[in-house]
């Protein structure tokens, strides 16, 4: 899972980008207006966190500019106008949730959790698959009763396509939605990934379609 950051306090951004990276998501930074409605139009997100104060465009118009669009990633507004009056403007906006500073880092991440869950259509914070239980709430992966260490690609791989059980995913897909705008990309890695998830999880449990991707076979947990 991939989020982007848009928040010209540095601080803030920094921080907020430290415990969504431990919390097992990739994460991009943007600190304006302009930049940030450009990367949400131009890249994958999961979620957006936006800032709406912002240098160059203020937030609401970029929110504004992507609903327009048609864009429909989930978007948190992160801001210090705090009446009920810019909250209401958010949410009509095209907001999906709005949460105003001071904030607390840990409930923020719950925000983004619950937020992603839904627009996947999920409700509960565990996520099963066959003999596999995502806890998407602390990030343990559970196999028939037992945690499994997964590194943090192995895990964001997993979470996305656990969040997206019934749909067959690309390799691009994937590369998307799991690394962040720094990471080289390299679509073999792709392949080792599932590789290795097979082998920590079960063989079985990812499928591949032949030039077309992979799908997560829940089925049959006998
Ligand atoms: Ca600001």
């Amino acid at each position: 899972m991939r989020i982007l950051v848009i928040e010209d306090d540095k601080n803030i951004s920094r921080q907020v980008a430290t415990i969504l990276g431990k919390a097992g998501y990739a994460v991009d930074i943007s600190h304006d207006g302009e930049d940030g409605q450009y990367l949400g139009e131009s890249e994958s997100y999961d979620a957006v966190i936006l800032d709406l104060g912002l240098p160059m465009r203020d937030g609401l118009s970029v929110l504004r500019n992507w609903r327009q669009q048609g864009l429909t990633m989930p978007v948190l507004i992160l801001t210090a106008r705090s009446t009920w009056r810019d909250t209401v403007a958010g949410l009509r906006g095209g907001a999906d949730d709005y949460l105003s500073k001071p904030f607390e880092l840990e409930e923020l991440v719950a925000r983004i959790e619950a937020l992603i869950r839904r627009s996947s259509g999920l409700a509960n914070p565990i996520i099963k698959c066959g003999k596999v239980e995502l806890d998407t709430s602390n990030g343990q992966v559970i196999l028939s009763g037992e945690v499994r260490e997964l590194t943090a690609l192995e895990y964001r791989t997993l979470s996305y396509m656990m969040h997206h059980q019934g749909t067959i995913i690309s390799k691009t897909e994937l590369t998307e939605h799991i690394y962040d705008q720094d990471f080289d990309l390299d679509s073999n890695v792709i392949e080792v990934l599932i590789n290795r998830l097979r082998k920590k999880l079960y063989p079985e449990l990812v499928k591949t379609r032949r030039g077309l991707g992979y799908i997560l076979d829940c089925g049959d947990v006998s």
